[in-house]
């Protein structure tokens, strides 16, 4: 039976590195599937070249478009919210999503899950995977939302913890990686293991992610140094297969067993 899975996310480029293979997934297996962003990102980093008219977040919602083509997915939308930048460099925008009411910023989200008749819907941790504002919001005004609209399962697309600092740890040896991918930094990110419900094998779906991944361009230049999407789109295939070929997520209310589900549809073929 095709389900509808609504993936929100915070930015475009998010959708990419967590959850692109899962959804190019349900799109392959017949499922709707549909994007929404709280922001375009406009205040993400850039290349001065892509910053310069102010049209980033114009830019932007075209790469996710691009993105969504490449993965399969049925609709895109934007809540309409300003992407709030980080903590230390705070954009002050009136309408910045970090700030933004929790109850009306679900009510926009709910109203796309009640049109939808949405099965499932992706949220993230609560901990914001890496903290950004932003993505903490996601969390709270999609667990909202989908309160509102009785979506029957929730999803936190997430990161294994300890993999992912182990992977660090290793990348961190190597010449010319900048401090800020330092296993340090992650210690509180993102899922620890043992709260894992999903771990969904998407390496069929590696070229789906990689197309994603690359559709967000401006994403893979800036002024600032490395960006993480540049230095993962440089790896070879069998390389990027074997390190983004898995993604994972905690069904809310579900008690974490083993071996972990692959099917992020299983909470709904239980019923
Ligand atoms: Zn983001």
């Amino acid at each position: 039976m095709p389900y509808t899975l609504v993936s929100f996310h915070a930015h475009p480029d998010d959708e990419a590195l967590l959850t692109a293979g899962t959804l190019a997934r349900a799109a392959a297996e017949g499922h709707r599937v549909v994007l929404v962003v709280a922001t375009v990102g406009e205040a993400g980093l850039a290349a001065s070249a892509d910053r310069a008219d102010g049209a980033l977040g114009d830019r932007r919602l075209g790469e996710l478009r691009r993105s969504a083509a490449a993965l399969g997915c049925a609709r895109v939308e934007w809540l309409g919210y300003a992407d709030s930048g980080m903590a230390d460099d705070p954009s002050g925008h009136p309408d910045a999503f970090a700030d933004a009411d929790v109850d009306k910023a679900a009510e926009r989200l709910a109203d796309i899950l009640r049109e939808e008749d949405a099965d499932v819907l992706t949220v993230y941790d609560e901990a914001g995977g890496y903290g950004h504002p932003d993505h903490v919001r996601v969390h709270h005004v999609g667990i909202r939302a989908a309160e509102l609209a009785g979506t029957p399962v929730v999803l936190e697309a997430t990161v294994d913890r300890r993999l992912l600092r182990r992977a660090l740890r290793l990348v961190s040896r190597l010449p010319g990686i900048p401090a800020d991918f330092g296993p340090e930094r992650f210690a509180t990110a993102y899922t620890a293991p043992e709260h894992l419900t999903h771990r969904v094998d998407v390496r069929r779906f590696a070229a789906h992610k990689r197309a994603a991944m690359a559709a967000h361009a401006t994403q893979a230049g800036s002024d600032a140094g490395v960006r993480t999407l540049a230095v993962l789109l440089k790896l070879p295939m069998p390389v990027f297969r074997a390190a983004l070929g898995h993604e994972w997520f905690t069904e809310r209310g579900r008690t974490p067993a083993r071996p972990l589900l692959d099917d992020v549809f299983a909470g709904l073929r239980e019923r």
